[in-house]
């Protein structure tokens, strides 16, 4: 049966379920379709966590330039530029604080507030990690405040950033987490998962027709023991630094701004806007092109697959330096 329904178990999901919680700070996960999705589970647990434990708060502090999904609330969740109007009215409940300023959050945090959610490393506005300091200054803040912490690691986790989750860099146990994009290894799985003491869901609060469903999780067991084999996350690290050694070269001979990121998920600089004319040459390369991508003018975002090889690091190198001799 592909598709039972969230109405029913099935192995698989257990079996991704156990996986997930065995290696996390996280005792309860819930399924979903798409990262977007994961974090409307998010939005609305912690909403309902309000109305149980605090008086009905329901504020959720985001980032400006942070991005959570195309949902009318992760949108609204989301610090993206333009998104403010674009299909208004938005979902209310979504002050803005700025990212590695812990005074900014301190400032919103009022009897309304209900938790404060972040990506470790900020995707979409190009590869800006929220500092080690910052994260653990900001649970801090949130166990004073008894406000939840909660964190995207739909582009961040499942490895990416070198250890299974990013907000491990840190050493810190967030409330709840997010994850999608990887997890699924390109199929449409995502999850959201939660501590003991926030899992306030009751049975029909939160679901979907395909939300668990076993084939996809099977795909999820998968992708998870692949990263738990031994030596595949130092891995990981080790290809991060070789990358980042190699585009610091590239800044070096072509007089780029600069690197930076986490693990396999970096940015290159390059201190003017030709990122989408370098991506245009790229893809028609001949005999075969290279897709790159530039979520902003003046910069390139890698996230290969974690288990690119230092021979394909090294041949995308190449290409894009040829690429940079040839638009000087
Ligand atoms: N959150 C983050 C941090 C993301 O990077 C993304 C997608 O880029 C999403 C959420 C949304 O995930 P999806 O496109 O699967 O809905």
């Amino acid at each position: 049966m592909i598709n039972p329904s969230p109405a029913f178990y099935n192995a698989p999901s257990i079996k991704l379920a156990s996986l997930l919680t065995a290696n996390s700070c996280f005792d309860r996960v819930f399924f979903a379709n798409s990262g977007a999705e994961a974090n409307e589970g998010a939005i609305k647990l912690a909403r309902k966590w309000g109305q149980k434990h605090k008086d009905g708060a329901f504020e959720i502090i985001t980032f400006n330039h942070s991005f959570h999904g195309r949902t009318l609330a992760t949108m609204s969740a989301s610090g993206k530029h333009g998104w403010d109007t674009m299909y208004a009215p938005q979902v209310p409940g979504f002050p803005k604080a700025e990212l590695n300023d812990i005074a900014s959050v301190e400032k919103l945090i009022g009897p309304n507030t209900v938790a404060v959610m972040l990506e470790p490393v900020q995707g979409e506005a190009g590869v800006i990690p929220a500092s080690r300091e910052f994260m653990q200054a900001l649970r801090a803040l949130t166990s004073r405040h008894n406000i939840l912490l909660i964190v995207d690691e739909v582009q961040t986790g499942m490895g990416r950033c070198g250890t299974l989750f990013a907000h491990q860099l840190s050493d810190i146990t967030p409330d709840l987490m997010t994850l999608g994009k990887g997890i699924g290894g390109g199929v449409p799985l995502a999850a959201m998962l939660c501590t003991e003491s926030v899992a306030c869901f009751e049975p029909g609060d939160q679901g979907g027709t395909y939300n668990g469903n076993p084939l996809m999780t099977a795909v999820g067991v998968a992708v998870m023991e692949q990263l738990l084999e031994p030596g595949f996350l130092p891995a990981v690290l080790e290809k991060g630094a070789y990358l980042r050694a190699e585009l610091l070269q590239l800044c070096q001979q072509h007089g780029l701004q600069g690197e930076r990121g986490e693990g396999l998920l970096r940015a290159l600089e390059l201190g003017r806007p030709i990122g989408a004319q370098l991506m245009d040459a790229a893809r028609d390369l001949e005999p075969f092109g290279l897709l790159l991508n530039s979520p902003r003018p003046d910069l390139l975002r890698f996230m290969p697959a974690l288990n690119v090889s230092h021979a394909e690091i090294k041949q995308m190198i190449t290409m894009l330096s040829d690429l940079l001799l040839q638009l000087k």
